[in-house]
């Protein structure tokens, strides 16, 4: 017997208008609907008066229910999986599903839809070119603090997924992991009170103290910058004198070109501004 499809199907973020013809038609023509919560979903299935059978597939019963929805695909049913909000898998219990179904040779497309993530950073007004989704920072702390350190060094946007009521906290460790950075606090996507607030970290912080954070927030925070880099470089270097930098690849038994050129790019200068350094330094010592 044929196996069938499992669909992964894209469903609204907020508003109920912001789904796809086709993954209304699949919907409606699957012979079942794993979704994470069914009583959720039972809005965006009575709004488009889809009559196919629910079952239920969330983070708690996913191992179990989702070797039972493969021997349904194996079986040749069709099966479409939505989640509570937007595409199934990026952070939420769709990627098990994924996985087994994968292991067991079943055919999988993805019906593409809301994303809380893009639709965040399209809004945000920084950079889109290259960007990092970090999903939910980790409430484990060594982990927590292991990713935020990683995190200050990234140079791309980042884009973070958070609960209302850690959201004050969130705000306060990424002003001190990566220091005050343009941040865009996005909230409510697609819904009545859909707010932008384009911010810095240190601003947030103290929005925050007087404000109760409600509702669905992504925060999308940008990239360090080379300027920050070259900043840093420098600064690192600024107690050491050059010719004293110099002396640590000489004696490293490095010659004096590949030197020079190491001391430049450790200060964020040119091999130029190096040599002439090196020379106002003799002079100050032939005075
Ligand atoms: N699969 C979803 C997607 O494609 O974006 C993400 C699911 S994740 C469990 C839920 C998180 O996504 C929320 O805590 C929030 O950070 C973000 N999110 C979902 N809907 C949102 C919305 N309407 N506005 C802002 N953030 C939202």
């Amino acid at each position: 017997m044929m196996s069938g499809t499992l669909y992964l199907c894209a469903t609204p973020i907020g508003n109920l208008e912001d789904v796809t013809y086709r993954v209304v038609k699949t919907l409606g023509e699957v012979d079942l609907i794993a979704a994470e919560d069914t009583r959720h979903s039972r809005k965006l299935l009575n709004h488009y008066g889809i009559k196919t059978p629910v079952t239920s597939y969330h983070e708690h019963n996913k191992h179990r229910k989702a070797e039972f929805l493969v021997s349904q695909l194996l079986d040749g049913k069709n099966i479409a999986l939505i989640t509570d909000a937007g595409t199934p898998a990026i952070s939420d219990p769709g990627e098990e599903l994924v996985r087994q179904a994968y292991k067991a040779g079943i055919t999988i497309t993805s019906l593409p839809g809301p994303c809380a993530l893009v639709t965040a950073l399209t809004l945000s007004g920084l950079s889109t070119q290259r960007f990092a989704f970090e999903a939910f920072l980790p409430s484990e702390k060594k982990e927590r603090d292991r990713i935020l350190e990683d995190l200050a060094c990234e140079t791309r946007t980042i884009i973070l997924y958070e609960a209302p009521h850690r959201l004050k906290k969130t705000l306060a460790e990424l002003l001190e992991a990566l220091g005050d950075r343009p941040v865009a606090i996005v909230r409510e996507l697609t819904k009545i009170h859909e707010t932008v607030l384009r911010t810095s970290l240190e601003e947030a912080v103290k929005i925050y103290e007087n404000t109760e954070p409600r509702g669905e927030y992504v925060l999308v925070i940008e990239g360090k910058t080379q300027n920050e880099i070259d900043r840093q470089k420098q600064s690192r270097w600024e107690e050491t004198g050059i010719k004293e930098h110099m002396n640590i690849y000489l004696n490293r038994g490095m010659d004096k070109k590949d030197a020079m050129k190491a001391v430049a790019k450790d200060r964020g200068i040119t091999k130029r501004q190096v040599y002439e350094a090196l020379i106002d330094a003799k002079d100050g010592d032939d005075s």
